[in-house]
């Protein structure tokens, strides 16, 4: 593992970031996660692009361009000749005395690459019960925000409550995970809600409906409320970290016939052949 602040690769147990620093005092910064697979950043400059507009949208201006971040990346995968990695990168809005007015001082961006943490296949192939909770976020979840409180506490509520993951729903619609973005299948059709303000636009979500139209099944992107979810024949989720997690119970109810579901599982195998990934 390794960690980069400003210009400098550090020990990523090293203390660095000042007391005033803006992520810190205010989570007055962007992020994202990007996997790499076998030595290569997958979906790279997505994500980058993603960061770009996250940073637009909160009024930042970021300190390094997209193609030094794609060397940067590329610099530190090398520094720590890791094949199976995640890279964390986070952009703020720099460090300088704590007032709720924008310093005049450059952003700052901090990384750190360590070695992927992997889903075990058992649990995946089991597929997880999630929860339907209350979605108390902001209205411009489509930014990548460091202000992750009401998905910290959603998830660890699920977690304590037996549940894998929290599902957000807003006025009956369904979302989102706490990290993660969801699917159903439905007589044999892909839905998932609309990249719109009250999501996050996941780059594995756009990945899998691409792959969706490529292997022939239909897809719709539309809203939807918990009555469809619970009347799903599948349902999986999608992350950078989750890549397709199968859903077979939404609070206690089964989804389908309670197992991962055939169009999820093939999703994955296709989602995974994008990068050769071994196993399923
Ligand atoms: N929604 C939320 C709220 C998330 O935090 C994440 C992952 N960070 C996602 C969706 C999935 O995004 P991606 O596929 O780009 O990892």
């Amino acid at each position: 593992a390794i960690g980069f602040i400003n210009g400098e690769w550090i020990p990523v147990d090293q203390a660095v970031l000042p007391i005033d620093e803006r992520g810190h005092n205010f989570g007055d910064g962007v992020y994202e996660v990007i996997r790499v697979y076998q030595g290569a950043p997958f979906k790279m400059r997505e994500h980058l692009v993603r960061l770009e507009k996250s940073a637009e949208a909160i009024l930042l201006t970021m300190n390094y361009t997209i193609e030094e971040l794609e060397a940067l990346i590329a610099e530190g995968l090398a520094k720590t000749g890791l094949q199976e990695a995640s890279v964390y990168l986070q952009v703020t809005r720099g460090i300088a005395k704590r007032v709720h007015l924008f310093p005049d001082v450059p952003a700052s961006t901090t990384m750190t690459i360590r070695e992927a943490a992997d889903i075990s296949d058992a649990v995946r192939e089991k597929g997880v019960n999630v929860t339907l909770v209350d979605d108390e976020r902001w209205k411009n979840c489509f930014i990548k925000s460091l202000n992750l409180l009401p998905n910290v506490v959603a998830k660890q509520k699920a977690k304590d409550a037996g549940y894998y993951e929290a599902v957000f729903v807003r006025d009956g619609v369904v979302l989102e995970g706490s990290s993660c973005n969801i699917f159903l299948v439905k007589d044999g059709v892909l839905i998932t809600p609309p990249a719109n303000r009250y999501i996050l636009h996941g780059i594995t979500r756009a990945t899998l409906l691409d792959i969706a139209k490529e292997i022939g099944v239909s897809v719709e992107e539309k809203e939807f409320g918990t009555d469809l979810l619970l009347a799903a024949d599948e349902a999986f989720m999608t992350s950078t970290s989750m890549e397709v997690m199968p859903v077979v119970e939404v609070d206690g109810k089964k989804i389908g016939n309670g197992k991962p579901g055939e169009i999820s599982m093939k999703l994955l195998k296709n989602y995974r052949a994008k990068f050769q990934h071994i196993g399923v």
